[in-house]
């Protein structure tokens, strides 16, 4: 019998360990993704601390993950209403089971705050089966949202990865004018896939203040105007850089994407007075930080917006900026590094060490 080969994390802190999986059988509606591409991103490193919560280990990680359609068993289609082949080269959106029946699917119209939702790669564990990209194959389960690439390859995609989907959800919440200015805290994936974003949104001005200074370049090639080093001033000193190249007042729009709970507080500090804040970096829970209502908030007449994951709009957006010539540009220029499967734990540690800008898993 064929088998499948997974990276799994078998326990918090624990080793990353190599194991073998049987292929699935299929049932109607369902597939298995043969994996191209996978990536080792931020949240996969506080999977293996263990800080979140609601995750059901062994683990096989990945939750952003590319490749080609190795079987299907039914009909299935893609949002165009074209069916599924064997062969085909897709992605799929990492959340399933939304279910578009509930109080916040249905009258908030926000999905990522539905209940039912199960994430590959981060809630559905290796009990539920290939349901991780560090492996062989995914087993792509009935419901799940596949998505040809069409011009991007499964590298350029991955290239974005995680960070492309929700930094446009980010840019959804930020609601960007043309010719405004935009300050990103943070130049991880997520920043900086968050400056190419401001400027295709058409940002006159964007700056990014982050670190370590192995990401400054990157920063400044995915299309930043000015990029600070975080370590060389201080959050007040920061926050006057800002204004020096805001007319005085601040950014139009300051997106923080830095998972340190001070950063949103700098971020206020940051926006000029009526602007807004998107808070996206927040992913897992580090604490809580002081402000002043008065100060920092009520009088300054700021908009602060929070953004939790991504829907299905967001990953289809995403497919067609990887693909496209212009848009798709400049993650293409960013520094990447290769990992096997076998070596997933070192990936690992390189992205948690902040040593490599940018890790892809190639099974
Ligand atoms: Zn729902
Ligand atoms: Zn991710």
């Amino acid at each position: 019998m064929r088998k499948a080969v997974a990276a799994v994390m078998p326990a918090p802190d624990q080793p990353v360990e190599l194991r073998e999986y049987p292929l699935p059988e299929l049932a109607d509606g369902e597939a298995l993704l043969r994996v191209d591409y996978s990536e080792v991103c931020g949240t996969d490193v506080h999977l293996h601390r263990g800080r979140l919560a609601g995750v059901p280990y062994p683990l096989i990680p990945g939750h952003v993950t590319a490749g080609t359609l190795a079987a299907v068993r039914g009909d299935l289609r893609d949002v165009y209403g074209v069916p599924l082949r064997e062969g085909d080269v897709v992605t799929f959106l990492d959340v399933h089971r939304t279910c578009h029946q509930c109080w916040y699917c249905l009258v908030a119209k926000a999905s990522t705050r539905c209940p039912s939702r199960k994430v590959y790669g981060i809630t559905y564990g290796a009990a539920d089966g290939l349901c991780g990209g560090w492996a062989s194959h995914v087993h792509l389960l009935a419901g799940t949202r596949v998505i040809r690439l069409e011009n991007a390859t499964p590298r350029d995609f991955l290239l974005g990865g995680c960070s492309l989907p929700t930094g446009l959800h980010a840019l959804d919440r930020a609601q960007v004018q043309i010719g405004e200015s935009v300050l990103v805290l943070g130049i991880g994936p997520v920043g900086l896939s968050c400056i190419a974003l401001a400027r295709a949104a058409g940002a006159a001005l964007v700056l990014a203040i982050g670190g370590p200074a192995n990401r400054v370049a990157a920063a400044s090639a995915m299309g930043a105007d000015a990029v600070l080093d975080l370590t060389v001033m201080s959050a007040d000193q920061r926050a006057e850089w800002v204004r020096e190249r805001t007319g005085g007042r601040g950014a139009d729009v300051v997106i923080e994407a830095t998972g340190v709970p001070d950063a949103v507080v700098q971020a206020m500090r940051c926006a000029r007075d009526a602007g807004r804040v998107v808070v996206v970096g927040q992913y897992t829970d580090h604490g809580e930080v002081a402000f002043n209502p008065h100060l920092d908030l009520n009088k300054k007449h700021l908009d602060v917006r929070g953004c939790w994951g991504s829907d299905y709009s967001h990953f289809h957006r995403a497919v067609q900026v990887a693909g496209h010539e212009r848009l798709g540009a400049p993650w293409r220029s960013l520094p990447v590094r290769e990992f096997r499967l076998a070596d997933a734990g070192q990936a690992l540690a390189a992205v948690a060490n902040g040593e490599v800008v940018k890790a892809l898993l190639r099974p």
